[in-house]
């Protein structure tokens, strides 16, 4: 398979349009989403449920359900390669291999009758040829470098048998198993209490330096992205209203979603009696507006023509992508005239 160019992004995705088959309808989970990720860079894409982010990255992973969600147009491309001209076995080996995924729920993800060390060594077994006794021992090695304490005892037991923390320490062992290009994380610390939520994160970010690695990290939570990300693309319904680097997002956010997402955050210095929340809720796939801003029911800064005129993402400010009527870049050119 083709590698990347020197300078080149790991991943470029560009106009996509992921569908789902409702009724025999198409409806976009995904619509006209660009973003690209280059070697060694985290990039946090934020928005509540349902505005799209988990079947971006499923997208990516060409893991959407068979007969249900395909992508309808644009294009995804990994190493130089448009991942829609591989075949279902240039995948399989892809994945796991090249990227790979860890998810909020590990136990989803681990299969609950096999021991961890056998989920393990199967990781790798497929996608190196070496033997099981060389197997365990880089297994063995994995859950050491993820802070497992007894890893020789660990790979005996059973999902059930470890905590939240430990079970997603095993999913960071497994995902990293084969030293991928690219982890796609989503809400990988979610289920997990607070403090065990910042170790994983720390975890991840050591991993991710050692290994040279990109990370997708898909999030709700802005807190996790300020800890961790180079890049943020926030999305709702689907599409992608502000893009930026980390620290400009949350200098200077633009769209009025992502500043009411930055409100719903606790700041360590200020007291507040209660933390922002976004009145309402995403527009489902059947309801969404034909025209219009999207986000026009639940925003504070609504305007007549927001029902009516469809924002545009525009370059705003060096390097800051938004998409809102509020900003003359954003307004399709015909409205510009
Ligand atoms: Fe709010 Fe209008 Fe901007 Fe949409 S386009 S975010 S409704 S101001």
């Amino acid at each position: 398979m083709q590698q990347p160019n020197n300078g080149a992004p790991l991943l470029e995705v560009k106009g996509l349009k992921t569908g789902f088959n409702i009724d025999g309808e198409i409806y976009h989970a995904v619509d006209d989403v660009s973003f690209k990720v280059n070697p060694r860079q985290i990039v946090g894409i934020v928005g509540e449920s349902g505005c799209g982010k988990s079947v971006m990255s499923m997208s990516v992973m060409k893991l959407l359900p068979i007969g249900i969600g395909e992508i309808t147009d644009g294009e995804v491309v990994f190493q130089g390669n448009n991942i829609e001209h591989l075949t279902e076995t240039e995948m399989n080996k892809i994945r796991g291999k090249d990227i790979s995924m860890i998810f909020q729920e590990p136990m989803t993800a681990l299969n609950p009758v096999f021991t961890i060390g056998f989920q393990l060594d199967e990781v790798l077994l497929n996608h190196q040829n070496i033997s099981k006794q060389r197997a365990r021992k880089i297994s063995i090695e994995l859950l050491t470098q993820v802070g497992i304490s007894r890893p020789d005892s660990i790979v005996d037991e059973y999902p059930h048998q470890l905590s939240g923390g430990m079970r997603q320490r095993v999913m960071i062992a497994m995902a990293i198993a084969c030293q991928p290009k690219l982890l796609i994380a989503d809400e990988p610390t979610t289920a997990l209490d607070v403090t065990v939520q910042a170790q994983i994160l720390e975890l991840l970010k050591t991993i991710q330096e050692k290994n040279d690695m990109s990370v997708i990290l898909i999030t709700h939570d802005l807190g996790v992205v300020a800890e961790m990300c180079d890049e943020v693309i926030v999305m709702y319904a689907g599409k992608i209203v502000e893009r930026t680097d980390v620290d400009t997002l949350f200098y200077n956010p633009k769209h009025p979603y992502t500043k009411l997402l930055m409100e719903s955050i606790p700041k360590l210095h200020e007291e507040v009696e209660t933390l922002g929340s976004i009145e309402g809720i995403v527009p489902s796939l059947k309801n969404m507006p034909k025209t219009g801003c999207r986000f026009a029911d639940r925003c504070p800064a609504a305007m007549p023509e927001c029902k009516t005129i469809t924002p545009v993402l525009a370059e705003v400010e060096d390097g800051h992508d938004v998409s809102c009527l509020l900003y003359k870049s954003s307004r399709p050119v015909e409205e510009v005239k």
